[in-house]
């Protein structure tokens, strides 16, 4: 049997987008469920819009993702002698040709077309034909190379997400696959790739649905074994148009800034086209065992930030403590508050992680351990108000008395001013959340002032 081998292919010219990184899960996931290879190939030919930031960002967030591959990054760029050699051999076996057409008489061509009211298209000229006199070599023209595609019969393939898929090749026409420059385009180097890395399963986005048959054309011209085919549909905004820079972020990277763990966009993407049951929370593990391939969704999928929210909640629930003090440090030192990644930290976010859909949002919460509060004068006169306030009095005298600084020992302190001053617990607990941690919401007070100092919580009590 044949090793199972898939490839994720994107082009530099931009962020990794979260469509390509569901393409790369899902091309993953597959090779590992079958136990195969994963390549990483870098499509750099469009040499004037690819650059080395774009790379860099491409191979950080497939490291953030926990993507790893097998092989590569492999640069299209480095195998120009290779693409070169095969179109040779493609024109000595008569499956390619050099087409000598300028740019204008290819505008003037299409113009034609375009009067006559056709479909515009290479309409041919200079392929070869049995008893066809071409046209004289011009000079000072470098010539491109065009595929010579067959003129009748049907291309189909059984495509892994869409199902059986036709198209007559008297709708496609002789793409170029080399440039003047030598430079071979997209559908052509694609082909060679794919070919000599001997991919087996290609999941790629349904934009290169109309591709496909050049490309399986040229697998054929070559005498190259075909590989399988899945094209996944495009991803939808929460508005339902397609997810797009304008609209919301669609890198990845965006995600890990906003404090998004790995391990949910990994589960949130891979359930954003493919299905296992009416499972939504599952491990990579539990993915790769389950992904074959199968029930990968026909019709796009809308993206749901809310859901994605539930899912990123879930697993900071259950990231480990250190983990997450690391993560929350770096998110601290974008809002301008330093705060070092240490135990403390750690126990801080252990206390409010049960409420945050994100890291960001695990930052903000604990600012107040690291920078100065700043109640709301609405929170100050509705809760500190001037009858309350000799039980604050009250509890700061008894706090600066414990022998033990927890959350038991403060726990007794508090309920010792409550029952001397004959009140209930919100009106002490609201006032004291107020003026030490700015809000008048927090979790379990005792449990939230114990993780600050004692002479942090006495200075903001006393004011
Ligand atoms: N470079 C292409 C892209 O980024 C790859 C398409 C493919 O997987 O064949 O869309």
């Amino acid at each position: 049997m044949t090793t199972v081998r898939t490839r994720i292919a994107p082009s530099p010219t931009g962020f990794l987008h979260l469509g390509t990184a569901r393409t790369a899960l899902y091309s993953w996931a597959f090779a590992r469920h079958h136990g195969g290879h994963f390549v990483l190939r870098i499509e750099d030919t469009d040499v004037a819009r690819s650059t080395q930031d774009s790379v860099d960002q491409i191979l950080a967030s497939m490291h953030w993702l926990g993507l790893d591959y097998d092989e590569g990054p492999i640069y299209q760029m480095q195998r120009l002698e290779r693409y070169q050699a095969v179109v040779e051999q493609m024109i000595e076996a008569g499956t390619a040709y050099r087409c000598y057409c300028t740019p204008e008489e290819l505008d003037a061509m299409r113009e034609a077309q375009r009067a006559r009211g056709e479909k515009t298209r290479y309409d041919g000229r200079w392929r070869p034909e049995p008893g066809k006199t071409l046209p004289a070599i011009p000079q000072g023209v470098t010539p491109v190379v065009r595929f010579r595609n067959p003129l009748d019969g049907i291309v189909s393939w059984d495509d892994l997400v869409k199902g059986p898929i036709s198209i007559a090749n008297e709708e496609i026409d002789d793409l170029i696959i080399l440039r003047p420059d030598g430079v071979p385009t997209y559908n052509f180097a694609v082909v060679v790739d794919d070919w000599d890395m001997k991919i087996t399963h290609v999941f790629r986005g349904d934009e290169h649905i109309n591709n496909t048959p050049w490309q399986i054309n040229i697998f054929n011209a070559l005498g190259a074994p075909l590989p399988r085919f899945g094209h996944c549909p495009i991803i939808l905004g929460d508005d339902g148009l397609k997810l797009s820079k304008r609209r919301g972020a669609v890198s990845v990277t965006a995600y890990e800034d906003a404090g998004y763990l790995p391990e949910a966009m990994l589960n949130y993407l891979a359930r954003l086209g493919w299905s296992h049951g009416d499972d939504e929370l599952f491990t990579r593990e539990q993915m790769v065992q389950w992904f074959d391939g199968s029930h990968l969704a026909k019709s796009p999928a809308q993206w749901d930030p809310a859901k994605l929210s539930w899912v990123n909640a879930h697993y900071i629930k259950q990231a480990d403590d250190a983990r997450l003090a690391a993560l929350v440090a770096a998110q601290l030192a974008r809002l301008d508050v330093k705060a070092e990644a240490d135990e403390l930290l750690a126990r801080r976010c252990a206390l409010f992680k049960d409420r945050c859909n994100t890291t960001v949002e695990l930052a903000q919460w604990l600012t107040m351990y690291y920078a100065e509060v700043n109640p709301s004068e609405q929170d100050l006169a509705q809760h500190v108000t001037d009858a309350i306030k000799p039980s604050l009095v009250a509890l700061a005298a008894k706090l600066e008395a414990l022998a033990a600084w927890d959350a038991p020992s403060i726990n007794a302190a508090i309920k010792a001013t409550i029952a001397e001053a004959g009140i209930k617990m919100p009106q002490l607990a609201l006032p004291v959340r107020v003026l030490v941690c700015g809000r008048a919401q927090t979790p379990s007070i005792d449990a939230v002032l114990a993780l600050f100092s004692r002479e942090k919580v006495l200075e903001r009590l006393r004011g």
